[in-house]
């Protein structure tokens, strides 16, 4: 199996079998974003707690690229520090933009990585950053309503 084949099978893996999916509460703030390109929706809960995502709760209708991108991202965010999952966001966000060129740390992103490739694709790279866009916008609103508190 080449890496090309490899990243197809963690992609369709998530695609078929969503980890997280579904809206849960608790919830601190719920957005709605969309990737007319594509057609992909999403609709994204989260909740904070303890300097913590505590929770990444979703709907996704769409492409397999934007629904296993989602999947990935709650594998990865949830149970992480905010500002590291803030970070992990900005990392993600160069690679996709690199088109190719920049080889992500793969203990890091562990199935993430499967992306790699799909930077190479300016067209599908607004699938891929679905998920990690709604996730930033909501923690960036959630962080907002605590300092409000
Ligand atoms: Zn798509």
């Amino acid at each position: 199996m080449d890496v090309d084949e490899l990243y197809q099978t963690i992609i369709l893996d998530h695609y078929r079998e969503k980890h997280h999916s579904g809206l849960r509460d608790p919830h601190d703030v719920e957005v709605h974003h969309v990737n007319p390109s594509c057609g992909d929706e999403l609709t994204l809960r989260v909740h904070l707690a303890g300097g913590n995502v505590e929770d990444v709760s979703y709907h996704a209708e769409g492409c397999s690229i934007s629904q296993a991108s989602t999947s990935i991202m709650t594998d990865l965010l949830i149970g992480r520090d905010v500002q590291d999952a803030l970070a992990m966001h900005d990392e993600f966000l160069h690679v996709m933009q690199s088109k190719g060129e920049e080889t992500p740390d793969e203990d890091r992103f562990e199935d993430a990585i499967a992306f790699a490739g799909v930077a190479k694709f300016p067209a599908r790279v607004k699938c891929a950053l679905l998920g990690w866009s709604a996730v930033r916008d909501a923690i960036l609103q959630a962080q907002a309503k605590e300092q409000q508190q």
